[in-house]
């Protein structure tokens, strides 16, 4: 048994510091990124915010959504290889066409026979190699690594993006050996996720964010950067998300902040009829749920097996509007972050960022006002 003695921090223990700066204009902060990828030798140019592939958030209406901002979608696993070959038909590669839907929404599967055929299925059916998220609970396998470098070494033009881990040496593992080109950063943070609770096994999401950072975009290779990493889970605020880009994640992935918008599937609980009369019914709430949870098992699975805990939780997310609303809010507050902290762009925020550790970031309300 070994115990770490340094204190590591979550969102809610650090705040970023203002900073002295020249021009304060939020309306200039330029948000989006450029990336070159190590592994797949692609490009990618956008606002660096994905959907989750959760099955309410990671739908094709969000990824339509999303598009309009140049964000990307990762797609729930759980449409068939028709609806997703339709889907990506007509993707022609990279066009520079940055609103092209198609261009922005991933294909994610699990490590199971049945995921590498329905992989080779729409891949048959649209005639197309989509970008693809690889995500399992528990990144930690060597055969997670192995099943990784095998989907590599059969769509070496994708860009991979693959997870979960949380510390160093498994990004360095996953980029080196895996061939993935965005690690996704995070055990245990998310809004519906219960593996801390049930299991005592995690690692507070911010520090995990700037280790594993500094781990992937120090790998070079003839001066070139190996691998990006993305901040997976527990981004409740806007002010999460600044904080996540200030401790140098590459990309930032949403479940809950875009839970309960049009653009999501799944259940729906609607106002009293009788208070709406003449109204179409006007939705109250989302049945929001974890990928590991009992309702999802349920759902997808026929149940939980017997040799597994429930590793997800129920919730009811307040109706919050189009998607577009919760992501104009999200990017008001990245300008405003950057121009508080003297950073004039998206990139820059990392460099220019200084922390303070707190004991109370926000009043409790503030969160939960949201809804997450
Ligand atoms: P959020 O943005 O809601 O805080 O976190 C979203 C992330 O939570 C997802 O991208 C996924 O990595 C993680 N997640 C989703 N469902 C579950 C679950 O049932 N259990 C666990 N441990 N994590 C989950």
């Amino acid at each position: 048994m070994k115990i770490n003695e340094g204190t590591k921090l979550d969102f809610d223990d650090v705040l970023l510091i203002p900073q002295r700066t020249k021009t304060a204009s939020r309306k200039s902060v330029d948000v989006s990124r450029f990336f070159n990828f190590y592994h797949s030798q692609r490009t990618w140019q956008g606002t660096p915010v994905i959907a989750a592939n959760m099955d309410t958030t990671g739908t094709f209406a969000m990824s339509q959504a999303l598009a309009k901002f140049n964000m990307i979608t990762c797609l729930h696993k759980h449409y068939g290889f028709r609806d997703l070959g339709n889907f990506f038909s007509d993707y022609d590669g990279d066009t520079g066409e940055t609103t092209n839907p198609k261009e922005r929404c991933w294909f994610s599967m699990g490590i199971k026979d049945k995921d590498i055929l329905k992989l080779r299925e729409v891949v048959d059916y649209s005639n197309i190699c989509p970008n693809i998220c690889i995500d399992v609970a528990n990144g930690y396998t060597d055969d997670f690594v192995n099943f990784c470098s095998k989907i590599r070494t059969w769509y070496p033009t994708s860009i991979i993006m693959a997870g979960n881990v949380c510390t160093p040496e498994m990004v360095q593992e996953l980029i080196l050996h895996g061939g993935v080109d965005i690690v996704k950063v995070g055990i245990g943070p998310g809004s519906a996720c219960t593996t801390r609770l049930k299991t005592g096994v995690g690692y507070p999401q911010l520090s995990a964010i700037e280790e594993c950072a500094h781990a992937a975009h120090g790998l070079k290779s003839a001066e070139k950067r190996m691998g990006l990493v993305c901040a997976d889970g527990g981004c409740r605020t806007a002010g999460d998300v600044c904080k996540a880009f200030a401790a140098n994640a590459d990309f930032v992935m949403l479940g809950g902040m875009l839970a309960g918008t049009d653009e999501c599937e799944g259940e729906w609980e609607y106002k009293d009829d009788d208070e709406c009369a003449n109204v179409s019914r006007l939705k109250k709430s989302l049945k929001f749920y974890g990928m590991s949870s009992e309702a999802a098992m349920n759902k997808h699975n026929g149940g939980v097996e017997t040799y597994k805990a429930s590793e997800g939780r129920l919730k009811r997310i307040p109706y919050k509007g189009p998607a577009a609303v919760v992501i104009q809010d999200l990017l008001g507050g990245v300008r405003s972050s950057c121009s508080y902290i003297g950073a004039t762009c998206l990139k820059d925020m990392s460099k220019c960022a200084e922390f303070v550790k707190v004991n109370r970031t926000h009043f409790d309300q503030s969160a939960s006002d949201l809804g997450v």
